[in-house]
């Protein structure tokens, strides 16, 4: 596996590529990775011809007092585990040219991002969108590869995508979850071995919300099965039914449902959803 630093050494080893007529997909990510990032390069392969995946904790998505300066990192880990998923190149951005002195434009997505994680985050998908759009013109991928997990960042690349004609296909792959349920991510790591237990609430009061919905329930009724199942331990920021194409409340069990989570127990915030009903 390539490992490149610069934006320049990038872009020539995708020139190269595309000459010789390779499709490249493309894993953006923050590092510490697991199995859920594994699926996406995995995915990858399968759409693709050449696969690059990123690694860059992106400071502009953290606000003030979020976990940016305490983020996992394990650099070794991760290119040991990309190298064994069959990863072809692993990009580490250099920060200084991603965000050199004087830097000025961001992106800005409407819309989708007015609630949840977009009202609970302010500036959170300003960074995002950011990002990923920078990343789309260093990188030039045909296919750019995402997880449910976050599903309103998904959301957001969508809208993004379709508004300023990016030329790239979006894959979205399901969230890969521990066999107890609680879907993986690199914030796990701050749970405490109690914490986790009581996060195990997440998953099980989605799919509580879920059975209910297709088992006939109103979205009203679901949506307290979800919040009652949520342990007590948990600072609720939303636990809602939603419509998945809008990112705004669910009002017809003909939307494409989205059952959405996002949390915090002790120091460390979690969000997970599940698609319901007709959102299947
Ligand atoms: P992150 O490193 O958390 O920014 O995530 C990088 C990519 O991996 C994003 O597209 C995430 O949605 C995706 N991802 C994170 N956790 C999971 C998971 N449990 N299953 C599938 N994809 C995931």
């Amino acid at each position: 596996m390539k490992i490149v630093e610069s934006i320049a050494g990038l872009r020539d080893v995708v020139r190269l590529k595309r000459r010789s007529g390779a499709r490249i997909g493309f894993v953006p990510t923050m590092g510490y990775l697991h199995a859920g990032h594994l699926s996406l390069v995995s995915a990858s392969r399968s759409a693709a011809d050449y696969t690059i995946a990123s690694i860059y904790v992106n400071p502009t998505q953290f606000a003030l007092g979020e976990d940016l300066s305490r983020y996992p990192r394990d650099p070794g880990g991760d290119r040991a585990k990309l190298e064994a998923a069959g990863c072809d190149l692993l990009y580490m951005p250099a920060q200084e040219e991603i965000y050199p002195e004087g830097y000025g434009t961001f992106v800005d997505v409407e819309g989708v991002t007015a609630r949840y994680e977009g009202a609970f985050r302010p500036d959170h998908f300003r960074g995002v969108a950011t990002i990923v759009a920078k990343l789309f013109m260093i990188v030039a991928p045909e296919v750019a590869v995402f997880g449910q997990k976050d599903a309103q960042q998904v959301a957001v690349v969508r809208r993004m995508i379709a508004d300023l004609h990016f030329d790239i296909e979006l894959l979205v792959c399901p969230t890969m979850r521990d066999p107890d349920g609680l879907a993986m991510s690199s914030r796990n790591v701050y749970l405490s071995a109690n914490e986790r237990e009581e996060a195990l609430s997440i998953s099980r009061g989605l799919r509580a919300a879920k059975n209910a919905i297709e088992s006939g329930a109103s979205i009203q009724d679901a949506e307290n099965m979800l919040r009652r199942a949520i342990s007590p331990a948990f600072a609720v920021d939303y636990a809602d039914i939603i419509n998945a194409a809008t990112f705004q409340p669910a009002v017809s069990l003909n939307d494409p449902l989205l059952a959405v989570f996002a949390g915090r127990i002790g120091s460390t915030r979690l969000i997970d959803n599940m698609p319901v009903g007709a959102g299947r």
